[in-house]
């Protein structure tokens, strides 16, 4: 499948014919100076000049003269979208009323949504019913939780406007992840990375096990880092002060916060890292201090997102600037080891990511946090979310999931079990569980956290090998406790508690969670469904009065399974599935359809 991935600028416009079922790039345009008079059309090393300005007028011509020359066929084309708003996450199909809805979030990205809008458009009059496909930027982030992306302003506001952080570059931060997890042999599921996207905007993201949950962009893609013409991050204070006193509107500051700020404007040199390294290794102050503000920055971010995650594995730099400067890179990455990343300076030196080598690490072998420079591909990734759309099973069995409602309990081991109950103490079943071999013990404790105790916590057996103890969200606010949402079994840097029982009481260091919601699936069922062990798929909860689709839903699949899906008490009642239910494991009535592979 030939998939023409369309990236629609302000000033500039670049296209690339991409292959995705190889991943062979057959051929590239780019038009530069898109509104000044005769723009630049490239491709296959030429340039052609265009007699017309502007995206209406530029982008078809060009598009016209790259069809009398390049012989390949074009199968769908993908745009990508800066943002989807509240509608959009996934890669979509574009039809009337999508295109609709993106001119309604216009306002949100009235630098980008238009021109991008206006691609779309210029696409579908030339490519007649060749299929179109938006994938946006704002996608990747859609997992980012509420306490990390609502701004402290009046709440009447942010629902009146829809304000929120969005944040942006998620097909780079995404796609850069996805190749850190290959080259450090981890599923994405099993790290924490902190991805710092450094091109003409910059972001950096913290992705725990696979999702974005806090990025430096904001609500539009100004916040944050400093960049190469806009600001990042600025009191508003002092954006207010400076209106009143130069008499400016808000239209006014926001284009010299945009155009005029970043390294451009801390330097009066431009906006190019590499003019601002020359001119700083001239001896110009400006250029070194705009260096020293911008590596400062980001520096500060990484330092909060390890503390976001309660830990990182490994801190990826990518972009022109991340993929090309190790002066900047060594600055950012420098007496970073208390945090377990130690910098190897010849590696980093020694060489940039490249077409045939495209992650380097520039770690220490003794480092615990790995330090990579990954090559981004925001086309191919574009090309290859685009195909996995336009090729994925939508028709996957309806068969239905029986649904089983996890309230709070506990995992504990032996010797723990012993330490609360007695020494030699065995659990002794109250009634088996539904998956094979499991038991709800007769015995319970009580979970005590800095705020509250919650008693008679029901003991799943046999015992482990280590103590897990399950909450919800709503218990964890009730404890104390902020508990990540995870997979079961993975309790490395989760918080701790005590747990009293009537002989004593044990004080774990981590072990407490919040079950991710998942299926349990045999094998069987598995290739009847389409989906493998981890998969992350929706479902749609049907409980007869209310019927709710539940994204991220985690696959496990094992010979020891019976299908099953798990939910905690927080998401029944959600569902309105079984209210007030409290004790173990419990089946309900509700059924659940597995409706998308993601
Ligand atoms: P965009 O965000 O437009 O995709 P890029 O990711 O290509 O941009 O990054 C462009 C920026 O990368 C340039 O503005 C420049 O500052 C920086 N850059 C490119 N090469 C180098 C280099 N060798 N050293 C430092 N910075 C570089």
């Amino acid at each position: 499948m030939n998939i023409l991935v369309v990236n629609a600028g302000s000033s500039s416009i670049k296209c690339e014919l991409i292959n995705a079922k190889n991943q062979k790039k057959l051929s590239k345009l780019s038009i530069e100076r898109l509104n000044s008079e005769n723009p630049i059309l490239k491709f296959s090393g030429k340039d052609f000049s265009l007699t017309t300005k502007g995206i209406e007028n530029a982008f078809p011509e060009a598009l016209k003269i790259w069809k009398s020359e390049c012989s390949e066929k074009v199968d769908v084309v993908a745009h990508r979208v800066v943002h989807g708003g509240e509608y959009f996450f996934e890669p979509t199909l574009i039809t009337a009323e999508v295109k609709q809805k993106l001119l309604e979030i216009s306002p949100l990205a009235p630098l980008h949504n238009p021109v991008n809008l206006k691609g779309i458009e210029i696409c579908e009059q030339f490519f007649q019913d060749i299929p179109q496909v938006a994938v946006f930027d704002t996608g990747f982030h859609a997992t980012i939780p509420r306490r990390a992306r609502l701004y402290a302003i009046p709440k009447s506001l942010t629902e009146k406007y829809h304000i929120r952080r969005y944040g942006f570059h998620g097909i780079s931060h995404q796609y850069v992840a996805q190749k850190a997890a290959e080259f450090l042999e981890t599923p994405l599921k099993n790290l924490r990375l902190i991805t710092c996207h450094l091109g003409n905007g910059c972001s950096v993201t913290a992705i725990e096990y696979g999702c974005s949950v806090e990025t430096s962009t904001g609500m539009t893609p100004l916040e944050g880092l400093v960049m190469g013409t806009r600001s990042g991050d600025v009191d508003f204070g002092a954006i207010a002060y400076i209106a009143q006193k130069e008499n400016l509107s808000f239209s006014e500051m926001e284009k010299i916060l945009n155009y005029e700020s970043g390294l451009k404007g801390l330097s009066g040199i431009g906006n190019d890292m590499r003019d601002i390294l020359k001119a700083a290794q001239d001896g110009n102050e400006d250029a070194r201090m705009a260096i020293q503000v911008f590596s400062h920055r980001l520096r500060k971010y990484i330092g909060a997102y390890a503390a976001v995650m309660g830990g990182v594995d490994a801190i990826v730099f990518t972009g022109g600037i991340g993929e090309n400067s190790p002066e900047i890179r060594h600055r950012v990455c420098q007496r970073l080891d208390f945090l377990g990343a130690v910098l190897n300076e010849d590696l980093n030196r020694e060489q940039n990511p490249s077409p045939e080598k495209p992650v380097i690490l520039f770690s220490e072998p003794y480092s615990r946090v790995k330090l990579l420079s990954i090559l981004t591909d925001e086309q191919l990734s574009i090309a290859l979310q685009t195909y996995s759309l336009m090729t994925k099973n939508l028709k996957l069995s309806k068969k239905s999931i029986p649904i089983a409602v996890s309230a709070r309990h506990v995992h504990l081991t032996q010797e723990t079990v012993e330490k609360l109950f007695g020494t030699g103490y065995q659990l002794t079943v109250l009634r088996p569980l539904s998956q094979p071999g499991q038991f709800a013990a007769n015995e319970t404790v009580t979970l005590v956290g800095p705020r509250n105790k919650i008693e008679n916590v029901r003991i799943l057996g046999p015992c482990r090998h280590f103590n897990q103890v399950e909450i919800s969200r709503t218990d964890e606010f009730y404890l104390g406790i902020d508990a990540p949402v995870r997979e079961s079994g993975n309790v490395s840097n989760s918080p701790g508690i005590t747990i009293v029982g009537p002989k004593g009481s044990v004080t774990l260091h981590e072990g407490v969670i919040c079950a991710w919601r998942h299926i349990h699936m045999p094998p069987n069922d598995a290739l009847e469904f389409g989906v493998e062990d981890k998969d992350l798929v929706s479902v749609e909860v049907n409980t007869g009065e209310k019927s709710l689709i539940f994204n991220n839903v985690l696959i496990r699949v094992s010979d020891k399974f019976k299908l099953e899906m798990h939910i905690d008490t927080d998401e029944a009642n959600a569902a309105e599935i079984c209210q007030g239910y409290h004790g173990e494991l419990h089946l309900t009535e509700a059924g659940a359809t597995l409706i998308k592979r993601k």
